[in-house]
């Protein structure tokens, strides 16, 4: 029997492949681990007629630890994000990115190593909308009108940003326990408290006295998400752990892997007090899937997260090395680190990336 049962949800689009790849590369790591495969998403959803079936949420239920490719979420229309819902069924109220340099990767500094922290189940994406013209829309605009708050136009959707105390105690007590675990100096929190101060001044207030308790141990400062983006640009190298209200926390992912070389490189983890399902940052990507293009770091190093979290720190140490090594050499690089470095070499495809990663694991 393998020492660990992992639950895989392979996803739409690109992750078809990465996943391919990630259990290629886990194997040669020497981890003892037995995938048991679970759908979701939108083939999942022509198959079953949902895109998230209950067995998959039991799946991971049971094992305790999934990794997942992306899951397609329709812009507009369409199902609801998968990915938002399973982060609400099982509670995974942490999403943790680390945003790390990798050498020969494109970036546009060297030496970038923080951490995000984003709260996962709260704030405009709490999937609370009401469409434009509903009834729910009318009234809530009626309500706002009478209640002497502001007004809005007739013909508005609305979507509602709850952001609560408890949420907040939670995601800002996980990142100053992260930071203590792991040798961390600082937690910065980002909002918008000055514009909105019942929401986003709420979690400023909230983060604050959290920090009270973790004087002398670690240092925390505050910065508007605005003028965070920019500083974060100019000089990464003054952040840490920052922690995030949810929608901050998702553009700011994006922007700190462009950061780094890109979508390709950074791989994330949702976590729960019971179960926690690990996964790259990037979407589905439909635009690149099938082609064997896509780059499958961002869900190797996702894995590799998973191991630590399982206590197999060697072989996610060894990944973390063959990864390193190959980026290094940077001759079986994928088209978008191709891109990021501006390297006219050809580009390798995700198989012959993953070839080359396994061929360094093996070496070793
Ligand atoms: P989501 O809304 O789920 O975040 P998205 O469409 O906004 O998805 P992604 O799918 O994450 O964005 O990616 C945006 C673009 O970045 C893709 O179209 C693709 O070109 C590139 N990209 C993302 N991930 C990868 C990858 N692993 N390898 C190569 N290119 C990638």
């Amino acid at each position: 029997m393998a020492r660990h049962t992992v639950t895989l949800i392979p996803g739409d689009g690109i992750g078809l492949e990465t996943s391919a790849a990630m259990q290629r590369v886990v194997a040669a790591s020497g981890a003892d681990i037995e995938w048991e495969l679970a759908p979701a998403g939108a083939a999942c959803m022509e198959e079953h007629g949902t895109p998230l079936p209950e067995s998959t949420i039991e799946a991971v239920e049971r094992n305790k630890v999934a990794i997942k490719g992306p899951i397609t979420t329709p812009v507009g229309t369409g199902f609801r994000s998968v990915n938002v819902a399973l982060r609400k069924t099982l509670d995974l109220y942490v999403c943790l990115r680390p945003v790390l340099s990798i050498p020969g990767a494109g970036g546009r500094y060297e030496d970038v190593d923080l951490v995000i922290v984003r709260e996962n189940s709260e704030d405009l994406y709490a999937g609370i909308e009401f469409e434009e013209g509903s009834e729910g829309a009318c009234k809530l605009i009626d309500f706002v009108e009478k209640s002497g708050a502001g007004s809005i136009r007739p013909d508005s959707g609305i979507s509602i940003k709850p952001i609560s105390v408890t949420a907040t105690r939670n995601i800002v007590e996980y990142a100053f326990e992260y930071a203590l675990k792991h040798g961390r100096k600082k937690v910065t929190a980002a909002h918008k408290a000055n514009i909105m101060k019942h929401s986003d001044g709420l979690f400023l207030r909230e983060a604050r006295e959290v920090a009270k308790r973790y004087e002398g141990k670690v240092a925390f400062d505050d910065k508007i998400i605005d003028a965070f983006c920019m500083s974060l640009v100019m000089d990464p190298s003054q952040f840490d752990v920052i922690v995030f209200p949810n929608l901050y926390g998702d553009i700011a992912s994006d922007l700190a892997a462009g950061l780094v070389g890109g979508l390709g490189i950074a791989p994330g983890a949702n976590i729960g007090r019971d179960c926690a399902v690990f996964e790259a940052v990037h979407g589905s990507a439909p635009d690149i899937a099938g082609k064997n293009l896509a780059n499958p770091t961002a869900e190797i190093l996702s894995a590799a997260m998973m191991l630590d979290h399982l206590g197999e720190l060697e072989a996610a140490e060894r990944i973390r090395r063959a990864v390193r090594s190959v980026y290094a050499r940077g001759e079986h690089l994928t088209a978008d680190i191709r891109r990021a470095t501006g390297s006219g070499a050809t580009a390798a495809s995700c198989t012959e990336f993953t070839d080359a990663l396994v061929a360094a694991l093996e070496a070793e």
